[in-house]
């Protein structure tokens, strides 16, 4: 290792994970660089095998399996060169016998140097896809060592314990790169290690650098085992460790306790509604109300699926606000989700949020609405009323707390639809509130959250649960509809016409937006949308927070274009098909502007619309209750949580929804289609839940960098390390609770600077 380097991790400066490859392995470095992005010492130990085979069992050669990557042993019994007949050139043959007297044949098209290596009697590892010819069993040009007595070559670590097993790179041999691994593994002498020694001994876990030995050296199946656990564990502790201080600094700023009249604005609402709250909503009311009564700023996460009742819950929490002399703002994902809350919450409130108004309640309030979309009067109106305090609840877009809208005395912020606060956006919160107080923070989602999601992704707030709907679930029928068959993509569409007929609405939603003159979908004989689409381009159709982030990468370059419905597209299709073409049909969709957007949603749910075809952006909190169908095109390519949230939109009101799945077609992936037959099977959002998180890799679930790096979760799965991460939870916050400022943990502090700044550089990503 070079000097330098050694006296900056003595000083201290430089942690020994960050030591540049190059330093300790030479000029392999460059090759892991290149073919893997692997330039540290750090970057190399975290590549763990991928399994593991072990040489106590070997495998007879006569038994290897064709096709499989294997490592083998045995000794050279004949190495023989032979001119080539058809080509120019030689071609070096060896003959290796195990010990059980089966042989394999290695072949090298360039002999040279390897005649010198493998001469008869040498003992060899090699490593290969085992292949046949001429049925005798081959390693073509396979990766080896030969192991001299003198221990020579350097691959006698691969006759100890079991031999670890890498993806394979190009360009590096499994031997090469086992080389890199002992001499990262000799070199480095201690890391840092951010778990402290007392929660090591507690929970029982080796060193760091244990671990790596443990991973990538194992003698026994345990030894690897219990060094994964470790490394996750660092992953668990280090992220719970940085919740737990993000939730301390949340709680150095004091609230102010907002305590609501006896018979206040809250319990005129509830004399007002038309149904009793259920138990469940009692219950998280009563968490909600004593968090508005403490100091500590409420930072809580309200889960429930759709329908669930959260935004009445929401409103009474206000009121309590209201009616102790604040303001709360509601922040909603989309300007039509802030016009619909506007709406139905002024409708819930009636006279209540009418003050000053003829036959509004006099000690009542206002409701206001701040949108980027509005005409400046209108804005202008709203403005005042948030910033003189006349209006008690604003509704609005993110843009409520990032512009420059000032209010009386903000107390509380609702959050509809899992919005994570940054620290910056929380600083905007409370530049927003008065001097020296936290607004209060409730944070809602109708997306079931599997327990280990919330404690490493939401570990920051407590989370209220509502586990049943008002009134039991109202059914909803799901099926699958195979795109191929016409017959039923006919029925699909005929299905649509006689829901409207009864009384229904219908959406129909699609992948992408498309262009208003993409090419008309084929005829099929009258079929209708929902057979495959032929080569309609995706780019450019998608934008923003509609739709776009569920196609996924384009499959590269030479792959066809997967061939997507889009809105223009399909609504044109629908106005032509016999079967829906008397139907009142609309599209909906990011692009359109807000008010267009608003006046499809207005009539739509007034009935004078029958169809709405649209992207995702109906995705969250659109509640229109005669909305009794759903239609997905290209289904296979939305996630599970996303379609049990898009079919949450129907079966609102008093009957039952249906949803009909409809695959693209061509080239479903079979395990796309297995998740929508899951889809179909249940309506239990906490089951989909899970089911989606074991189909998805941490970092979507997270919103961590991809890349990784040493901070994102690497060894971490979150549905299946949850006793891990609940015990890796309680050291954390033990560990900060007793050393706030981590004085004593300077290595944790490292790690967790880290951590932040792979996530700011995730979030400046987008
Ligand atoms: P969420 O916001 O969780 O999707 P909402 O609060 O919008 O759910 O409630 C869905 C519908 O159920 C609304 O029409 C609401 O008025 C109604 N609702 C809420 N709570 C109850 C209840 N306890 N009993 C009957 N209906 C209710
Ligand atoms: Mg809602």
């Amino acid at each position: 290792m070079a000097q330098r380097h050694l006296r900056a991790v003595a000083d201290g400066d430089l942690n020994p994970l960050d030591i540049g490859l190059r330093d300790v392995v030479g000029t392999s470095a460059r090759t892991l660089e290149r073919a893997r992005g692997i330039r540290t010492v750090g970057q190399l130990l975290d590549w763990l095998p991928r399994t593991y085979l072990d040489p106590a069992r070997p495998t007879a050669f006569r038994d290897l399996p064709h096709g499989e990557d294997v490592v083998v042993v045995g000794t050279v019994r004949a190495a023989t060169t032979h001119q080539m007949r058809n080509r120019r050139g030689r071609r070096l043959v060896v003959e290796v016998a195990d010990d059980a007297g089966g042989t394999i044949e290695l072949t090298f098209f360039k002999p040279f140097g390897h005649q010198d290596r493998l001469r008869p009697g040498v003992r060899v590892v090699c490593s290969g896809q085992v292949g046949v010819w001429r049925e005798t069993l081959q390693l073509t040009h396979p990766d080896y060592a030969t192991l001299g007595e003198d221990g020579e070559g350097g691959a006698q670590w691969l006759l100890d314990g079991l031999v670890p097993v890498y993806t394979a790179t190009k360009g590096l041999s499994p031997i090469v790169h086992g080389q890199c691994l002992e001499l990262v593994l000799h070199h480095v002498e201690q890391l840092r290690d951010p778990v402290p020694e007392e929660v090591r001994r507690e929970v029982g876990l080796p060193g760091l650098l244990e671990a790596y030995r443990l991973v990538h050296r194992p003698r026994t199946e345990a030894d690897h085992r219990r060094g994964r656990w470790r490394l996750k564990f660092t992953e668990a502790f280090t992220v719970q460790a940085q919740l737990a201080r993000v939730r301390r600094s949340a709680e150095a700023v004091p609230a102010r306790p907002r305590v609501p009249a006896v018979d206040g604005l809250g319990a005129r609402l509830r004399h007002r509604l038309p149904f009793e709250l259920t138990a469940g909503q009692e219950a998280v009311l009563a968490e909600l109300l004593d968090d508005l009564a403490r100091t500590v700023p409420m930072h809580r996460l309200l889960q429930g699926e759709v329908g669930s009742g959260k935004t009445v819950l929401a409103l009474l929490a206000m009121l309590a606000v209201v009616d102790s002399g604040g303001q709360a703002a509601l922040l909603a994902p989309t300007e039509v989700l802030a016009a619909q809350h506007h709406r139905s919450m002024s409708q819930m409130l009636g006279p209540i949020a009418e003050a000053g108004l003829l036959g509004g309640l006099a000690e009542g309030t206002r409701i206001s609405l701040l949108t980027g979309s509005q005409s400046t009067g209108e804005r202008r109106a709203s403005l005042l009323a948030a910033a003189s305090g006349e209006a008690g609840i604003v509704i609005g877009t993110h843009a409520l707390i990032q512009q420059h809208v000032q209010f009386a005395d903000l107390a509380m912020v609702v959050v509809d639809e899992q919005h994570r606060f940054g620290v910056e956006q929380r600083d905007a919160l409370r530049a927003k509130a008065p001097e020296g107080t936290a607004p209060h923070v409730l944070v809602m989602t109708a997306t079931p959250i599997p327990r280990t999601v919330a404690m490493t992704v939401y570990g920051d707030m407590e989370i209220s649960t509502l586990r049943e709907l008002p009134g039991g679930r109202r059914p909803i029928h799901t099926f699958v509809v195979d795109g191929q068959r016409p017959d039923w993509v006919r029925r699909t569409w005929e299905r649509v016409a006689e829901e409207v007929r009864g009384g229904g609405q219908v959406y129909v939603v699609c992948p992408r937006i498309g262009e208003v003159d993409d090419p008309d979908l084929p005829g099929t004989g009258g079929a209708g949308p929902g057979l495959p689409t032929g080569s309609v381009p995706v780019s450019g159709g998608t934008t923003g927070d509609d739709g776009a982030d569920l196609l996924g990468a384009p499959d590269g370059p030479g792959a066809a274009p997967p061939a997507l419905h889009g809105v223009h597209q399909v609504a044109r299709c629908l106005r032509g098909l016999a079967a829906t073409r008397e139907l009142t049909i609309e599209v909906l969709h990011g692009r359109m502007p807000a008010e267009d957007k608003d006046a499809v949603m207005v009539a739509f749910a007034a009935g004078r619309v029958d169809v709405v075809v649209s992207t995702t952006v109906i995705e969250v909190g659109v509640d229109v209750p005669d909305a009794t169908t759903m239609v997905l095109l290209d289904a296979d390519r939305f996630g599970i949580s996303q379609l049990h949230q898009l079919r949450g939109r129907v079966g609102r009101g008093g009957r039952p929804g249906l949803a009909l799945l409809l695959t693209q077609g061509e080239g479903v992936d079979p395990g796309a289609v297995e998740r929508l037959e899951q889809v179909a099977a249940t309506t239990d959002g906490f089951e989909l839940a899970r089911l989606d998180l074991e189909s998805r890799r941490e970092g979507d679930v997270l919103g961590a960098s991809q890349s990784g790096g040493r901070s994102g979760l690497r060894f971490l799965r979150l549905a299946r390390d949850e006793e891990l991460i609940v015990q890796a939870h309680e050291a954390a916050w033990r560990t900060v609770e007793a050393d706030p400022e981590l004085e004593r943990h300077p290595a944790l502090v490292e790690a967790l600077t880290r951590l932040d700044a792979a996530r700011a550089a995730f979030l400046e990503r987008g």
